[in-house]
């Protein structure tokens, strides 16, 4: 496995690649919902590469980009292990240059951003489109893996892709929970025991939900009212539900519809997002 973090560099050895090539992109701090891609990608390609870069204009003013965890040595121990055949860990000069503020910049559709995560994050997904836009140019990737975790994300780089013709396949992979449900996620990292086991309650609302779903309950409203009492000791930022081909608003549950959570633990004021398929 080589580890690279400059352009010119895996130019070379992408060019010395046989066969297909998987890319899956990353911030790194790596979990077992990352490496469930990784191993993914590696059991459909010949090649994979993880890209670890924690991507400075994802990120907002008053966001967690300074503290957000970096360890490249045990990312490199997972990717090595996975059968990982390079990592590009670029600095943010090699990817951006010196002025990172007046970039070309991929901005998804307004219907697209203007809710969930990228009302209350406004720029993040340009910011996610643009470097993903970018790692797809690099390693001229064929397939190319993302979590379900971050549904709006997915969505939106499906959108991409196909709007401007860009030429990999974009895989879907399932969302990775630890043993009580608590969605894997970097940020978990900040979470003290009493977080952890508050933010226990936001797949507990969805699972919730899914009961109740099965139970025959439609109304939006009503599996609104039963999350919000389960996470009575959490910030809550969006309880919604949309349908997971067009992203549009649902009052009512049908069988495309995916409930999003996103809130905020108290002790660590870290933001936590999850979602279920209904
Ligand atoms: P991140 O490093 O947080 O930017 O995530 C990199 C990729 O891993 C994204 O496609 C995420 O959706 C995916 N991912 C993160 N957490 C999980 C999880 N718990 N299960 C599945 N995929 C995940």
């Amino acid at each position: 496995m080589k580890i690279i973090d400059n352009i010119a560099e895996l130019k070379k050895e992408i060019a010395l690649l046989n066969g297909s090539v998987g890319l899956v992109p990353t911030m790194g701090a790596l979990h077992n919902g990352h490496k469930s891609l990784i191993n993914k990608s590696v059991s459909e390609n010949k090649n994979t590469i993880v890209s670890i870069f924690v991507n400075p204009i994802q990120f907002g003013a008053n966001e967690d980009l300074d503290k957000y965890p970096r360890q490249l040595q045990e990312d490199a121990k997972l990717c090595e292990s996975a059968g990982v055949n390079i990592i590009f860990a670029p600095k943010v000069s090699e990817m951006y240059g010196d002025d990172k503020n007046n970039l070309t910049l991929i901005c998804p559709p307004y219907f697209a951003v203007d809710k969930l995560c990228g009302k209350s994050r406004p720029g993040h997904f340009d910011g996610v489109c643009s470097v993903v836009a970018k790692l797809f140019n690099l390693t001229k990737a064929n397939k190319a893996y993302f979590g379900q975790k971050d549904a709006q994300q997915l969505f939106i780089i499906q959108k991409m892709v196909r709007d401007l013709n860009f030429d990999i396949e974009i895989i879907p992979c399932p969302i990775v929970r630890e043993f009580d449900n608590l969605a894997l996620s970097s940020r978990n990292q900040y979470l003290s025991t009493k977080d952890r086991a508050d933010a226990l309650n936001i797949s507990k609302a969805l699972f919730n939900a899914k009961k109740m779903v099965g139970e025959g309950i439609k109304q939006t409203r009503a599996i609104i009212d039963a999350s919000l009492k389960i996470m009575e000791n959490l910030d809550v930022e969006y309880i919604e539900f949309v349908d997971k081909y067009t992203f549009e608003f649902q009052q009512e549950v049908n069988e495309n519809t995916i409930m999003l959570i996103a809130a905020r633990v108290q002790d660590s004021n870290t933001r936590l997002i999850d979602n279920i398929n209904l």
